[in-house]
């Protein structure tokens, strides 16, 4: 597997601050959270963008949006943005695929 600044961090070659972890999936915090709360749910497989996703990737994206409203109830969260930022132009800077969940605070649209 090709490797990307999130499978250094899930092999700890780099620390994060991780808020869940299993099998499938890591979601840590953001080093520069845009919201009070701002997790990146990532899948451990290295995909680069939504470009790359096959219709076998079906269940895994699905599981993210799970996760995300998983770990929001947690937090005691009903209001909530997920993002995911699909190349360069639309400012996804990690080519591993990412779903940014934030939360904290009143969010605008359109985006910036
Ligand atoms: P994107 O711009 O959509 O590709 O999102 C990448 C996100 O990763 C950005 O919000 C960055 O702040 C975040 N990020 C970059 N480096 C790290 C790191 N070492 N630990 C946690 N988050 C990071």
């Amino acid at each position: 597997m090709q490797e990307s600044l999130f499978t250094k961090i899930i092999a700890r070659e780099i620390p994060a601050k991780i808020a869940y972890e299993d099998d499938l999936y890591i979601v840590i915090q953001d080093i520069n959270p845009q919201a009070p709360v701002h997790l990146l749910v990532i899948p451990k497989r290295r995909i680069a963008t939504l470009n790359d996703l096959t219709a076998a990737d079906r269940e895994l994206i699905g599981g993210m949006f799970l996760l995300a409203a998983k770990l929001m109830k947690e937090m005691g969260k009903t209001d909530y943005r997920t993002v995911f930022n699909c190349g360069a132009d639309a400012g996804q800077t990690v080519f591993h695929l990412h779903l940014h969940v934030l939360a904290g605070r009143k969010f605008g649209w359109p985006p910036g």
